[in-house]
């Protein structure tokens, strides 16, 4: 079926806008894009959307489908049965769609639980989004992630890790370089894998075509992830002018996930652990200062909210858009992580942008979020999501 939207503003997802064009979408896909007056004799669905922006659905490279962002996620889900904790990561899922996330990439599960809800999803079986998803994060023993994760150490055990990954489905590996927050006893300054350890997980994961995400917080792991040829930093949190030139030169993205922390820290009295919180204060501003450095030198970002950490809800992530304006970077700058960054990052080039052959991953926000991110960081802005096409009820999960 053939449907035009017509009248609105269109920004692509790559930083151009056009003003009082028309959309008309068919079998899934953008079909053609031009002036409202080129589309005079259509006599189809037509759809007004005068007064409104059109613009791709977002990306978020970085959820936790399984973890529903109580105050101790981890602690939660290992006491529920395996059937529970897939009904939680379809949900969480669905509610990523109704926020305006059309498509995600879950970087840790459980058991590879969450492989069963990626697959639904993209066959077209359960309405969701489209979904890339790691399995099992691999970390070091006593490294962040463990209680979760597959522990491997050295080289020989790191690529084992890597292959059982591939194996079991992962689209993309995922590797510890350093401590984190969500971890008791280990600290984000410091580096746990070795280069080499990280080089062997990344060309093993190259080799099969997956790309490699890796953790990476303290300033010397992160040095360590990028040279192993990392395709994204995650978190990035001590980024020094060394990171930032050699992630530069090697066309690394960061992906930020200011949410994490901020979730944490303003939800710091409703029963998260302390070392959670002890951490996330600790290191808040230096993050800041890092994602801004990275943005201002012309890094790549891609926009990830780390959903399922304490309070840091599925269906909220466009909230990360907000926290990136607010830190200094600009709106358009905020959109494009969210959109094209985002697609390339996750190897979609069909994906993430408005163009003719593209699929129909919509969102259609009231007034101008190149002007005021709220239109599309605040859903009671949102006017319509479209996901392959067809416009999802904002009611999915009520
Ligand atoms: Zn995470």
């Amino acid at each position: 079926m053939k449907a035009l939207y017509s009248g609105a503003r269109i920004f692509d997802g790559m930083g151009a806008t056009l003003e009082n064009h028309a959309v008309l979408i068919e079998n899934e896909r953008i079909q053609r894009i031009g002036p409202e007056k080129e589309f005079s004799d259509f006599d189809g669905n037509k759809i007004d959307i005068r007064g409104r922006t059109l613009l791709p659905g977002l990306i978020d490279c970085h959820v936790h489908l399984v973890y529903c962002a109580e105050a101790d996620p981890g602690t939660k889900v290992t006491k529920l049965h395996p059937g529970q904790i897939v009904m939680r990561a379809l949900t969480n899922a669905q509610k990523s769609l109704s926020g305006g996330t059309t498509s995600l990439r879950d970087l840790g599960g459980r058991d590879f639980l969450e492989f069963a809800v990626r697959d639904a999803c993209n066959s077209g079986e359960q309405l969701g989004p489209t979904i890339r998803a790691a399995g099992k994060i691999i970390c070091m023993t006593g490294g962040h992630g463990n209680q979760h994760g597959r522990i491997a150490d050295g080289l020989n055990e790191v690529l084992k890790a890597v292959r059982e990954q591939i194996h079991a489905g992962s689209d993309v590996i995922k590797l510890m370089a350093t401590g984190g927050v969500m971890t008791s006893g280990v600290d984000p300054e410091d580096a746990h894998y070795t280069e080499n350890e990280l080089r062997v997980g990344v060309e093993e994961g190259h080799r099969f075509h997956r790309t490699c995400a890796s953790h990476a917080q303290g300033s010397a792991g992160i040095l360590n992830a990028v040279r192993a040829g990392m395709d994204s930093i995650e978190h990035g949190i001590f980024m020094t002018e060394e990171c930032v030139e050699l992630m530069l030169s090697q066309g690394t993205y960061l992906v930020p996930t200011l949410s994490a922390l901020l979730n944490i820290i303003n939800n710091a009295d409703q029963g998260i652990p302390d070392y959670i919180v002890e951490k996330s204060l600790r290191i808040k501003e230096r993050h800041r200062e890092s994602v801004l450095m990275f943005h201002r030198a012309g890094g790549k970002i891609a926009m990830g909210t780390d959903a399922g950490t304490p309070f840091n809800l599925h269906g909220d992530n466009q909230k990360e858009l907000k926290y990136m304006v607010e830190l200094g970077i600009p709106e358009k700058d905020a959109l494009i992580s969210a959109n094209s960054n985002a697609a390339d990052l996750l190897g979609m080039p069909d994906r993430g942008r408005i163009m003719e052959g593209a699929y129909a991953d919509i969102l259609i926000v009231d007034g101008n979020p190149l002007e005021d991110i709220s239109m599309v960081s605040d859903p009671v802005n949102h006017h319509m999501v479209l996901k392959n096409g067809t416009p999802v009820s904002k009611n999915l999960n009520p």
